[in-house]
């Protein structure tokens, strides 16, 4: 049976990134027989301007039926001014907690053709390889009491709790290792169990949800020392796993390493495999529109979407070859682009990865 993607482009650059997976997506169908129908619904601003919602009710119901969801970007200047509870921001909220989205998967991989791109030396990162995945539907953010209040003297106190069960733990983590076995078979789970004792249960949990994956080797670090070895020998993780709060943190430091934002996919996952995919950045109002957003983060979360959500391997692989193949030509779109290179724009970026696929 057929596997439904539902397209969500959004807003600014989400609408030209997004044709551009699009045309890989059809090019798999047409050409290498993927067995799959695309749908194309509104999120973001521009689901506000056509109906005065971010998030219109058709667009949940079309994702919780679909197998999969293609996201471009949400976001824009025009929308700042709007209520909070009306902004684009909040379709992607909505979205997230509608499909019970609790799995966050951000790769950092830095192509060695690109090691240019980052601030670190090049040794440290060419060939970066490596997955964070964050919980995202529990811990800080979300537990409950949380606020400010006032204190006898008249002082204001913030507070927020860090709560998780050890449900949302063992899930988490059993996401993880299955990660880690398509992969290197080594996770690391970053944790403050001197000081923190929810992380200290959180330990506990992921030894015990380790000891039934003995192919991998599993292995633990405090947040603190984490964010050092990020940036002193990235290249010693496989896969990470941690927290809300933690990974949010962790991973744009990740991200960050590579350089390139216009490079990297991600995943959110929920409990029946159905993802949501989409490159980390946001809709790039200053570049929306001109030809000239790197498509590459959108065509690699498609990738994703075939690995983690469809079960096509395969063809994850091919997408994943055609973007080695087009950036060893040379191929470079403005951010980044470097000396001796040739400089490409959105959609000749696309149809270049397009060629190399139907090349292979
Ligand atoms: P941004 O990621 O949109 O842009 C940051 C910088 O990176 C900009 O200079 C932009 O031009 C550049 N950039 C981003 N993607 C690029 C690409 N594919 N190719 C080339 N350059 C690229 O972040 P921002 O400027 O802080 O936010 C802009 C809007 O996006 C805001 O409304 C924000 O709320 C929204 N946002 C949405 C998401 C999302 O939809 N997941 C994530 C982050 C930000």
């Amino acid at each position: 049976m057929s596997k439904n993607i539902l397209v969500l482009p959004g807003d600014g650059i989400g609408q030209e990134i997004v044709a551009e997976a699009v045309k890989v997506l059809a090019c798999l169908r047409d050409d290498y027989g993927l067995d799959i129908d695309m749908d194309e619904a509104l999120v973001g601003g521009t689901a506000y301007d056509a109906t005065g919602t971010p998030l219109p009710q058709v667009t949940v119901d079309m994702a919780k039926e679909a197998d999969a969801i293609l996201l471009g970007a949400v976001g824009g200047t025009q929308w700042e001014s709007l209520d909070i509870s009306v902004r684009p921001e909040r379709g992607l909220l909505g979205l997230r907690k509608e499909l019970g989205l609790f799995a966050n998967l951000r790769p950092a991989l830095l192509y060695p053709q690109l090691a240019d791109a980052s601030t670190l030396n090049p040794e440290v990162v060419s060939g970066l390889d490596m997955m964070i995945v964050r919980e995202l539907t529990g811990g800080i953010y979300f537990g409950e009491p949380r606020g400010v209040r006032e204190l006898e003297n008249g002082e204001k106190q913030g507070y927020n709790t860090l709560v998780y069960k050890e449900s949302e733990v063992d899930r988490i983590v059993r996401v993880a290792m299955d990660i880690a076995m398509k992969r290197g078979k080594r996770v690391c789970s970053v944790d403050k169990a001197n000081v923190l004792e929810a992380t200290e249960m959180w330990r506990e949990v992921a030894i015990r949800v380790g000891s039934e994956y003995p192919e991998v080797e599993l292995s633990h670090m405090y947040v603190d020392n984490a964010s050092m070895q990020l940036v002193r020998a990235p290249k010693q993780f496989d896969v990470m796993v941690t927290t809300n709060m933690f990974g949010d943190i962790l991973s744009d430091c990740a991200a960050m390493l590579t350089g390139s934002i216009g490079m990297l996919p991600s995943a959110s996952l929920n409990e029946k495999g159905q993802g949501m995919y989409e490159p980390i950045h946001g809709s790039a109002p200053d570049i929306a529109g001109q030809n000239v957003a790197n498509p590459l983060a959108t065509i690699l979360s498609v990738a994703m979407m075939l690995r983690y959500s469809l079960d096509e391997p395969e063809m994850a692989d091919r997408i994943e070859k055609a973007v080695e193949v087009t950036l060893d030509a040379g191929l470079r779109t403005a951010d980044i682009m470097s000396d001796g290179m040739k400089q490409v724009g959105t959609e000749e970026m696309g149809d270049a990865i397009v060629g190399a696929l139907r090349n292979q």
